[in-house]
């Protein structure tokens, strides 16, 4: 008889920094998550696969101009050879470019990526990757914001921690994760803790009450007027989808 493992979620990551992973990410609840097998890192570096003497994984752009760029056939090499080595259940993981002309990152996008084997990602470094690689590869980029940043690791691990903390038994409480911002349209409800009294401000009465029915009630109001007057664009996708 064979007993098949389910595979765990696994982020491949490549990059030319790959000292600069786990990072945060070996720490607090993604890194207890790690330690306890909850999810995987596998971490690439990209200059293993150059194949001149100097070890060259970059190049001036085509054109002229500033900068370099990330070299497709360095890059498709370490691509395909990593791939090559994943065992079937892996295969299929989606292959992803960190890139601010990707397709802006949404709670929506991690919960699918949470539900799969887990994600490959590219990291990208100066001015960027070889537009062919992209076209030549099933790339799927994604940005994780209108700025720009000096490299896509700390946008990989944006990500990562993103769909790690929804993968089942890394945060206790599921329950948490339902009313959270961002997760159907409405941004979140505030928080009040100890003292009940601070500065002259109080906790409002009614989160003191302890009916819960009415707590809900307030809650529902607050993240509504919340996202009501910080994101007229998340309101007006609430009001649409009502
Ligand atoms: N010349 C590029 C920017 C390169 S920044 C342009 O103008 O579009 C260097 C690398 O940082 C990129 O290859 C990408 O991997 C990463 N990066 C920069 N900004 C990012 C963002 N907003 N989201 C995701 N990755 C980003």
């Amino acid at each position: 008889m064979t007993i098949s493992a389910q595979a765990i979620w696994t982020a491949t990551i490549l990059s030319i920094q790959p000292q600069m992973f786990p990072g945060p990410l070996g720490s607090s609840l993604c890194g207890r998550a790690l330690r306890d097998e909850l999810w995987a890192l596998e971490n690439i570096d990209i200059r293993d696969f150059a194949t001149d003497r100097h070890k060259s994984v970059d190049a001036p752009p085509a054109g002229g101009g500033p900068g370099m760029v990330l070299r497709a056939d360095v890059l498709g090499a370490a691509i395909d050879q990593t791939a090559q080595r994943q065992t079937p259940e892996l295969q299929g993981r989606p292959l992803i470019y960190m890139s601010p002309r990707g397709t802006p990152l949404c709670q929506q996008r991690a919960h699918e990526l949470s539900s799969g084997p887990g994600v490959t990602i590219l990291c990208g470094r100066f001015e960027g990757v070889d537009q062919r690689l992209l076209e030549g590869r099933d790339v799927e980029e994604i940005s994780i914001g209108d700025y720009v940043l000096s490299g896509g690791e700390i946008a990989a691990m944006v990500l990562i921690d993103a769909v790690v903390r929804l993968l089942p038994g890394v945060i206790g409480s599921s329950e948490s994760l339902l009313s959270e911002s961002h997760e159907g349209n409405l941004l979140e409800y505030s928080h009040y803790t100890k003292p009940r009294s601070w500065e002259g401000r109080d906790i409002p009465d009614i989160l003191l009450s302890g009916d819960h029915g009415k707590i809900a009630k307030w809650r529902e109001q607050c993240a509504k007027q919340i996202t009501q007057s910080r994101r007229p664009d998340m309101w007006a996708k609430y009001q649409g989808k009502k």
